[in-house]
């Protein structure tokens, strides 16, 4: 059968084509138990998702909405909206039909893509919004992909949509920990910058083959996983899930793994992983929460080999990142990409003495193009001259590498003074008996806020809440001291594995009698 290739343009498919010609029959995504789908699949298959989607109706910025199970079905879907110049919203599987529709009647999606099981709950937020539904199901099956089967093979290679730069390819929407959820737009150019700088930055090869266990719908699996290996040609072993044992079973044909830091917290966990089952990977890549120095150190001592840990959000993919060959060091996000200017300021946007901490505001080819329909919002987080404020706080040494020390909306303040949720948290995770701990600022009557912090720790410790407070004492200036300290035996974390302080301040809100 012969192929159209994709029309020269800045459409990221026609990056994506170019390379999956090349690599024609070797195989792209390879799911253990279901089959292996090669790059001229995927080449014929996005087509037909384009296909199918201009024949429903779906013009170039007309967007699509999805909330599925992961597969390689979904990352077609994605390729096909790019090919039709669509504009692709995935949702959390774990959102409630409230909260999709919240999303469906923010976006106006005229396409609603859903899990079969999940139909007929979504059905009436499909006709509050105007939007045909359909369904997708971790098998490939449900009825789009009957729609797409259904086309006729002459429309089988439909071309590429042409695109500018900054049209928009995506919009993600944040996890809105604080206020209403914002849809960041993300254009064709973003992604492919992003992914283009990380293949480099990071070595990707189609020698490669990348262990893929993330969720898909968000930026770490979507974006960063799967065009780093999409644009070097690798192979991708596509779990539907992180476990352990399904992990351990494939690790021996990988040669590069992604994940958050839960995820290798649990592999340590698992007595049977270390240097024999886990040296020969060229890589070990993490990000999407602080990665814990003691999980690092560990890593390195079980496995030989240091966790290149790196930093990014959604509005912008990848802002900083260790090196792959210099020294990766714990506790630190590494430097700002190629073509990433960063910049440490203080509330007014001027830029801090070197080594103080403020918050970290950035520039580039990676940056969002702003929220969807909330220009205010938008901005809000734009300086003047284009830099992002991220809200992460951080300090930056000499050399420019960057640590971050928290969030400026976790910022405590307690009698006047400024406090930094993780420099305590820090001290805290320092002690033997501690696995780990989050540190809160909850209504005080006196102070504002009062420092509380939340301890998990290690099995069988007696560790009490005196003797946390007598360790800081030493360590900490007085305001900065926890007037409190709870343990629990985990901490709430979502999907990506970033601590929930939201559902934590909730939890103890009353601890001084609500302020
Ligand atoms: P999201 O937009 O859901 O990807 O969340 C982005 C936020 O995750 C950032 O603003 C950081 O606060 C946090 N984050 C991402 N990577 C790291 C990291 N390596 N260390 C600490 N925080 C991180």
């Amino acid at each position: 059968m012969t192929q159209h290739s994709a029309t020269t343009s800045a459409n990221l498919y026609a990056a994506i084509d170019a390379v999956a010609t090349a690599q024609g029959p070797k195989p792209c995504w390879i799911v253990p138990g279901r089959g292996s789908w090669s790059f001229d699949d995927l080449r014929a298959q996005s087509a037909r998702q384009a296909a199918a989607l201009r024949a429903a109706g779906l013009r170039p910025g007309d967007r699509l909405l999805l909330q599925a199970e992961k597969s390689p079905e979904f990352v077609l879907l994605w390729l096909g909206c790019l090919r039709a110049g669509a504009v692709f919203i995935p949702l959390n599987t774990a959102y409630t039909a409230a909260e999709v529709r919240y999303f469906a009647l923010d976006s106006r999606p005229r396409l609603l893509v859903c899990d079969p099981k999940q139909a007929a709950t979504l059905a009436p937020v499909a006709a509050e919004c105007g939007a045909r539904l359909h369904t997708l199901d971790a098998q490939g099956g449900g009825s789009w992909s009957d729609a797409v089967a259904a086309l006729p093979a002459v429309t089988a290679h439909a071309n590429c949509e042409p695109c500018g730069a900054d049209d928009l390819a995506a919009i993600l929407y944040t996890s809105g920990t604080t206020g209403r959820s914002k849809g960041a737009m993300l254009s064709h150019g973003n992604l492919e910058s992003n992914a283009r700088t990380l293949v480099e930055l990071w070595r990707f090869t189609a020698e490669d083959v990348l262990l893929h266990a993330l969720p898909i719908y968000h930026v770490h699996g979507l974006f960063i996983a799967t065009h780093c290996a999409l644009l070097a040609g690798a192979s991708t072993l596509l779990l539907p899930r992180f476990d352990v044992a399904a992990v351990m079973a494939q690790l021996p044909r990988t040669t590069a793994f992604m994940g958050i830091p839960t995820y290798y917290v649990r592999l340590l966990d698992e007595p049977t992983f270390g240097r024999d089952t886990a040296s020969h990977l060229r890589v070990y890549i993490c990000g999407s929460a602080p990665l814990l120095p003691a999980t690092f150190a560990q890593f390195e001592q079980r496995t030989g080999q240091r966790i290149l840990e790196r930093y990014g959000m959604t509005e912008a993919g990848m802002i900083t990142s260790n090196p792959y060959d210099g020294e990766r060091v714990a506790g630190s996000v590494g430097f700002a990409l190629p073509g990433v200017s960063v910049r440490v300021a203080g509330p007014d946007g001027t830029e801090l003495p070197q080594g103080e901490p403020g918050v970290l505001e950035i520039r580039g080819p990676n940056l969002f193009k702003g929220y969807w329909q909330m220009p205010e919002k938008t901005a809000e987080e734009f300086r003047a001259d284009g830099y992002f404020i991220t809200g992460d706080v951080v300090t930056q040494d000499a050399d420019g590498r960057i640590a971050i020390v928290g969030r400026a909306k976790d910022l405590v303040i307690s009698g006047g003074f400024n406090i930094y949720p993780k420099e305590i948290e820090l001290q805290i995770d320092a002690l033997p008996e501690v696995v780990e701990s989050a540190v809160i600022g909850v209504p005080h009557p006196d102070f504002g806020e009062g420092v509380v912090a939340v301890v998990v720790r290690r099995s069988g410790a007696t560790l009490d809440e005196a003797q946390v407070q007598a360790a800081l004492h030493e360590r900490l200036a007085r305001f900065k001291q926890p007037k409190r300290v709870f343990f629990v035996d985990g901490l709430p974390r979502n999907a990506m594995g970033k601590v929930q302080k939201a559902r934590l301040r909730e939890q103890y809100a009353m601890t001084f009698g609500g302020g």
